[in-house]
């Protein structure tokens, strides 16, 4: 029930759960984060309490200096360290709050073409969804651009893409996200107080808007696909 995601300058693991902490009043009965290794992508996720993935991070560390995270609240599949965000493919990873509508007709149809499931959960459509879009050619943008109009419901997304170290997408369709402005790091989140240890400077995207966050800052563009501007606030929350 909570995103985060920041593209970093040092390993931001720590900064990503620092972020999950502010979220959890939300409510989440499990948590995730992955991050880009080398170019390389790498999960931790467990059931219950954010310490549970903790103790993950301290057995078994992530560098990256860019990564998203999750508390989920189960609403399609059973509460497992299976069915928690990130969810991944070979391409990309994605963490999502809300519910998409349609993912059993998109299911059948990607299975059709051959891609195999892993989760029971909703989310793993909009995976499978982008990957296979990649697999048909299209870079990371064009694929989350040509993806997105084909999913209903409540959401919002964000992506990491392997082998891109430099951007992060968000997108929200029915659920808030901010976008956070720091000293050349860049931060997105449900809200503006899970980005409040990190920066004041905040732009929240507005229904059907999706971004694409880098070191330097974010374009935002609407569902049409034009870049618009969107208002920069301070907002006064308590670090
Ligand atoms: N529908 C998704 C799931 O059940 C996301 C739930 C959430 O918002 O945390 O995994």
């Amino acid at each position: 029930c909570g995103i985060v995601g920041i593209v970093g300058r040092n390993a931001v693991a720590g900064q990503v759960v620092d972020a999950l902490r502010r979220l959890e009043y939300r409510g989440y009965d499990s948590a995730g984060i992955a991050t880009l290794e080398s170019g390389r992508l790498e999960r931790r996720r467990a059931e219950g309490k954010l310490s549970n993935l903790q103790l993950k991070l301290l057995q078994s560390p992530l560098a990256g200096a860019i990564g998203i995270g999750h508390t989920r609240w189960a609403t399609h599949g059973r509460p497992n360290e299976t069915n928690a965000h990130p969810h991944a493919t070979e391409r990309l990873a994605v963490v999502h709050n809300g519910i998409i509508e349609n993912f059993r007709e998109l299911k059948a149809e990607l299975q059709a073409q051959g891609c195999v499931f892993e989760t029971e959960t909703d989310t793993e459509v909009v995976a499978q969804l982008v990957s296979h879009l990649m697999r048909g050619g299209l870079g990371p943008v064009s694929a989350v651009e040509a993806a997105l109009p084909r999913l209903r419901g409540a959401f919002a997304l964000a992506f990491l893409f392997a082998g891109e170290e430099d951007f992060l997408i968000g997108a929200r369709h029915g659920a808030p996200l901010a976008v956070g402005f720091g000293d050349g790091e860049t931060y997105l989140g449900s809200d503006a107080l899970a980005l409040a240890p990190f920066t004041d400077e905040i732009t929240y995207l507005e229904e059907g808007d999706w971004t694409i966050l880098t070191r330097d800052g974010a374009e935002i563009r609407d569902a049409a696909g034009h870049v618009v501007a969107r208002p920069r606030q301070r907002i006064a929350t308590q670090a």
